[in-house]
This record gives C-alpha cells, structure tokens and sequence, in this order.
C-alpha cells in the first residue's frame, strides 16, 4: 500500500469510531426524561429515534423504511438487485435509566460500514441489511423481544392484549403510533432472503476488561431456567418456641441460597446461579418465619448442562428442606434454550478479530439478545465489544472510542470477507 493510500484507510477508520460515538450520544440524548435514558417501544421517543435512524440509514446508501412493528430497516444492494442478504443489527429501546450503549452500538456501527463501503461505491456478492429492532428489552409490555420475533416470524398474537402500566394495550399503542396491529406478519423474513444475522453488541459483563481485549467472540447465548421456590415451616413467637423445635423456613431459605452458590462456584463449564429476590411472611422481628418464597436464576453456555445443573440444584434445596422439616413447592417460571452461535459464521468473526491483530477470546452471552428470536429465521453470530467495568442497563455504562473503533474494523472486514454458508 502507498503512503498517501496508507493514510487515506487510516482517516477513513478513524472517523468510523468518531462518528459512531457523535451518534451514540445523539440518539442517547432522545428520551422520555432528560435525566434519565428511556427511550421505551411506541411512544413519541420511538418516533423521534426510528426518523434519525432512517435518515442514518439513507445518508449511508441504503434504502431505508419502518416495519409492520417499528424496526427501522435499511437495505444495501450487492452487485445485483435482490440478492439475499448479510443481516447486522441490535435494538434501539432502553430500560429505564440505561445507558447509551446497550443495543444502539450495534446497530450504529452496523449503519457506519455500510457507509464506509457506499463512499468507496463498493458493492458485495450479496446484499446488506441493518436492522434496528423497535423493543428487545420488553419493558412496556413484559415481553421481550418483540421486533426481532415479528422479523423471525414467532410474535405471538396475544402479546398485542397484554397492557402497559398506563393500561393501553399493545393494539391501542401500535394504532396511535400510526401501525396496523391486524398486520404485524408483515415484518417476517424468510430463511431464504437471509444469509446469516451477525451483531455487535457490548458485552454488559467484566469479561473482556479483565483479559484486557476490546472485543470478543461469542460462543452462545446462554439459556436460562427462572424457578420460583416456596418453604412452609410454621411461625411462632421469637422469645418462646426454643431452638430445636422451630420450623424457621427463612434459615432455611438462606441455607439453600448459600447452596445454591457453593454447587455454581465449583463449575468450571460457565454455570451461574442467582437468588435475585426473597420475602420472608409474616415479616416482623419478632416472629419466627413460616413462609418464604425465592427466585431461582440459572444459566448455562449448554442446554444439557443447565438442565443437569437445575435437577442437581433442585436435589439439594429437596434434602434441605426435609432436614429441616419444611414444605417444600418448586415452579418453573421461565425457560429459555441456549441460542448457540453458528460454527461456519464463528469462525468467519475469528478471522476478522484475528485480521485486525486481537487476541481471539471467545465467551458465552449470559445475557439475552435479539439472536435468541432470530436463530428461527438465520443462523447467527455476535462480537461483543469490551464496555467500562461490565456496567450495562446503567447510566454509567460507557465504551471507549478505541474501542467502539475496534468493533467498527472487525465488522467491517467481517462483512467485506464474509462467505454464506456452502
Ligand atoms: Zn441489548
């Protein structure tokens, strides 16, 4: 490569992570309160967001219009007209107080290689698409991942009845923000039309800071098992009913949590283990606990391995109860499948990060993502970027530019080397 060749690629990467950290900032400043980031599935923010995207979208070459359920959707033609495409993406809803960087990273980083590829009027053997999905996190109406199953086909009619706290339905919602509920199939793909979906994403964990690499490649998106768990002993009076002869089901809760942890801290193959909530009945501190119900979180890179784990778990917490003479009820209340990542496409990411000159480290997402609907409609692929301290769904979370820079080069030689699938 020349000199002057030398320096116009490194101006030209340059600007790509200056430009994707002016948008992220852009897009983090549309909100339902200035204080604090909520940018929240049919409301007038969604609006506000979708309009700048499109306008991203089609500045960078690409056709650009909103779907059946608010996806913005941005299309880059390969040599021919209607080729199938490489789809990139991520999510422009937040949770409430967010951070600027949980979804928008990946789907403005997705926009800037296409607009890098368009200013060098370079056009691929297949199309490109990017896709902004309208709701990943499920905060309005408690379901998750609704732009992405209405792309995957798999959106679930009924979801239209379930209402927000404001009691509108989701029907009510779409008909004000201007969509037809009656036609949200509209928004599936076909397999056909998709040669794989591949996002960037942050990693919203401590992972990559601690092996000091700015991007990842991810393994899976775990799966998960959410259990809820109830022990019956029996209340009494504090000052009265004596050590051995209590029933105390909250003692007994604590030894099941502390169980819990020690069975998920001896695994060596990515287990985790959490009792995120706890109330103990009646709840005054002077009566010995009858009654507490815990929530149980697991997950696991492997769908055999987090079953075997959930049946162990529940094994110990069973001998716990009945050493301490409790009732024990234990209920699945969310199961997910592990989504694993594409082997073929896999390797296509490590060739990238290794071609950029990173370590190749991959890690399993043990949080959930728009790829967990789209494997019913593509294979799939993430690279995960290093974000500060593993903050996610936080004000603080924050990416340095180098490496918003970083994930921009992988994805961009990602695409431009990419090789559908024989
Ligand atoms: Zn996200």
């Amino acid at each position: 490569m020349s000199e002057t060749k030398a320096a116009v690629a490194e101006t030209r990467l340059i600007s790509l992570g200056d430009e994707i950290v002016a948008r992220i900032n852009q897009l983090g400043a549309i909100s339902e309160t200035p204080e604090h980031l909520a940018r929240i599935f049919l409301t007038a923010e969604h609006r506000v967001a979708a309009e700048l995207i499109l306008s991203w979208m089609r500045e960078a070459g690409m056709s650009a219009h909103l779907d059946a359920i608010g996806n913005v959707c941005g299309r880059y033609e390969g040599e021919r007209a209607n080729l199938p495409c490489l789809m990139l993406g991520s999510h422009y809803d937040t949770v409430r107080d967010a951070g600027k960087w949980d979804g928008p990273l990946g789907l403005i980083t997705a926009i800037a290689c296409v607009a890098d590829l368009n200013k060098r009027s370079k056009r691929l053997p297949f199309a490109i698409e990017v896709i902004g999905f309208a709701d990943e996190e499920g905060v309005r109406f408690a379901s998750t991942l609704l732009g992405s199953r209405a792309v995957a086909g798999t959106f679930v009619e009924s979801v239209l009845n379930s209402r927000d706290r404001a009691d509108v339905s989701m029907r009510e919602a779409m008909l004000q923000f201007g969509l037809d509920p009656e036609h949200v199939g509209a928004a599936a793909r076909a397999r056909r039309e998709l040669l794989a979906y591949v996002e960037l994403h942050i990693e919203q964990g401590p992972v990559l800071e601690q092996k000091n690499l700015p991007v990842g490649v991810v393994t899976a998106i775990a799966g998960a098992t959410r259990l809820a768990a109830h022990l019956t002993g029996m209340a009494g009076h504090a000052g009265t009913v004596p050590m051995a002869l209590r029933r105390d089901a909250l003692s007994g809760a604590a030894e099941c949590i502390v169980a819990i942890e020690e069975f998920c801290k001896t695994d060596q193959a990515g287990l985790v283990g959490t009792v995120g909530y706890i109330d103990a009945m009646p709840g005054a501190t002077n009566v010995i606990p009858g009654r507490v119900n815990f929530t149980i979180d697991i997950r696991a890179p492997t769908d055999g391995h987090r079953k075997l784990a959930v049946a162990d778990i529940v094994r110990r917490i069973e001998a716990i109860a009945k050493r301490r003479n409790l009732t024990l009820q234990i209920d699945v209340t969310h199961e997910n499948r592990t989504v694993p990542c594409a082997s073929w496409l896999k390797t296509q990411v490590a060739e990238a990060v290794a071609a950029e000159g990173y370590d190749v480290f991959e890690l399993p997402s043990g949080a959930g993502h728009d790829g967990m609907a789209m494997i019913d409609v593509a294979d799939v692929a993430m690279i995960f970027v290093r974000c500060r301290g593993g903050i996610s769904h936080h004000p603080d979370e924050h990416v340095e530019l180098a490496d918003a820079e970083a994930g921009a080069r992988v994805l961009l030689r990602l695409v431009e080397n990419f090789r559908p699938r024989d």
